[in-house]
């Protein structure tokens, strides 16, 4: 379909059902053609924010009425759409990128389908992705785990949880948060390799790579603005021949033969006291 289809045929009612349509993370252009349609034709926008997606609509003409929707509204809010999407067109959107992606809609999608509701979706921008994309990092399998809980412990024992997991690993993150994340990245995996994906599709986009450390000091000096996904690359021995000497050699400088052995056999899956009794023989050297 081109502009022209669009322009040409703007009001003929949409199939009813559900219609997930993802928008820009950043960049307007992004909006996807089938998504400017679907906006201007439905007949109520479910959104997280008027607002926000009244920017949207404004941008795109569309004067589509919407309605505050979040997974937190009432059961009978979520009914009442659900029957409206029986017999008209209901649009979900969020603030920005994929509905249901760490937003509002798993609830709405999963009673509408049951419900026997016509449930379809429009893709298009996910900052998961775009980031992913643009990290240079394997990709061939990926673990997207949303935002880490915001309390230290319970935020350590997230990553504890997710250490065995040999793919790389993608947040969302904040920027008052970012360097606090780092400083834990670097106690636990000081050797993966990590990017933090910045302000997407906008026009201070920005990829930077490097081990955690080094990324904190970085964002200790420079405070970082505007909206992150940082993804966190395999186990180095997932990835590389990485020596465990090295590794050790490395860990020494902050710990102790214990915690370094530890540290080391996590990244390498290699045995726990084969690594302590080599690190207390380096130590000594
Ligand atoms: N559903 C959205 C999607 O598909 O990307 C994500 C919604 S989640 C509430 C918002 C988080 O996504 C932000 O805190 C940030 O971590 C990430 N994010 C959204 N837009 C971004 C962008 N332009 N650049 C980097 N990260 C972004």
């Amino acid at each position: 379909m081109d502009t022209q289809d669009i322009e040409s045929v703007p009001f003929e009612p949409l199939e009813p059902g559900l219609y997930i349509v993802a928008t820009p993370i950043g960049n307007l252009g992004d909006v996807t053609m089938r998504a400017v349609d679907v906006l201007r034709r439905a007949n109520v926008i479910a959104c997280e924010d008027t607002r926000v997606t009244g920017k949207l609509l404004k941008a795109v003409s569309a004067t589509t009425r919407m309605q505050r929707y979040d997974d937190h509204a009432s059961a009978d809010v979520r009914t009442r759409l659900i029957e409206r999407a029986a017999s008209e067109a209901v649009a979900l959107v969020s603030d920005a990128g994929t509905p249901l992606i760490s937003d509002p809609g798993y609830r709405l999608v999963r009673e509408a389908r049951a419900a026997g509701v016509m449930v379809t979706t429009l893709p298009g921008a996910c900052a998961a992705v775009a980031g992913l994309t643009l990290s240079g990092l394997p990709n061939d399998r990926f673990l997207f785990a949303g935002f880490l809980p915001v309390k230290d412990k319970a935020r350590r024992d997230t990553l504890d949880e997710l250490s065995a997991i040999e793919t790389t690993l993608v947040f969302y993150e904040t920027g008052p948060r970012l360097e606090r994340t780092l400083r834990m990245l670097a106690e636990i995996w000081p050797q993966r390799e990590i990017a933090v994906a910045r302000e997407l599709t906008k026009l201070h986009e920005e990829c930077r790579t490097g081990f955690a450390g080094d990324l904190a000091e970085h964002y200790a000096a420079h405070p970082p603005k505007g909206e992150i996904v940082l993804l966190i690359g395999p186990p180095v021995a997932a990835t590389t021949n990485a020596d465990p000497d090295e590794l050790l050699r490395d860990a020494l400088q902050e710990a102790s033969p214990s915690k370094a052995a530890g540290k080391v056999a996590k990244l390498t899956g290699l045995d726990r006291q084969t690594l302590y009794a080599r690190a207390v023989e380096i130590k000594g050297e």
